[in-house]
């Protein structure tokens, strides 16, 4: 099966293995919110994160506060979710770029220059937040699009621009999500379920 096979196989079956497939994060349909809550949820899962937003809002109420609270309140909060210093100075900083540049822009350009912004930042709260087709490649993505021979590079912008020219555009953000279920369920990083995997007939890094 060639990869135009497959990813036709990937489209069809995607969405009926994960009908629900979405960004976990709570945001409250807020794509500010949303995006504190992608800079937090670096290296961590979203439910972690999901743990400790309702505190954050509930101490700094807003975007203006989150500017303004003080380092050591937002490094409490964000403690549990790891490299909280780091954390803590990178949302800070995003609040303060969002207060003084009139809010968020709806453009990668535009958002990549927020403070704390990589790509699959920018690519979530697109997505996500805007509801505009995007490639969202978090971990799990990278890792099943390597095993299903999607691509061959290991690095999140090039996974990202083959996916593009792969996928038609209005299936960008959905198949992000379905593919990072896959991810998370089955195709796990170090113990892929390849036995009970849909995908294993096709799959050239199936284990068994
Ligand atoms: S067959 Fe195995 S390696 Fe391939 S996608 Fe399925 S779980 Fe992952």
């Amino acid at each position: 099966m060639n990869k135009r096979e497959r990813i036709k196989v990937l489209l069809e079956r995607l969405p009926l293995l994960y009908p629900d497939a979405r960004c976990l994060l709570e945001y409250g349909g807020d794509p500010e919110i949303l995006l504190i809550a992608t800079i937090l949820s670096a290296r961590t899962t979203d439910s972690a994160v999901n743990g400790v937003t309702p505190r954050l809002w509930n101490e700094v109420y807003d975007i203006r506060g989150l500017a303004r609270a003080d380092i050591s309140l937002i490094e409490d909060i964000v403690h549990p979710l790891g490299f909280f210093r780091s954390k803590a100075r990178s949302i800070r900083k995003a609040a303060e770029w969002l207060l003084k540049n009139d809010g968020l822009p709806d453009t990668i350009d535009g958002l990549i220059q927020i403070p704390g912004v990589g790509r699959k930042t920018a690519n979530v709260i697109i997505g996500v937040g805007f509801n505009k087709p995007a490639i969202i490649v978090d971990t799990h993505v990278g890792r099943l699009s390597g095993r299903l021979d999607l691509t061959r590079s290991k690095q999140p912008d090039k996974i990202e621009s083959n996916l593009k020219k792969l996928l038609p555009e209005d299936n960008w953000t959905s198949f992000s999500h379905q593919l990072g279920f896959h991810g998370r369920q089955v195709c796990t990083s170090r113990n892929p379920s390849c036995g009970t995997c849909d995908f294993k007939s096709f799959c050239p890094k199936r284990i068994s």
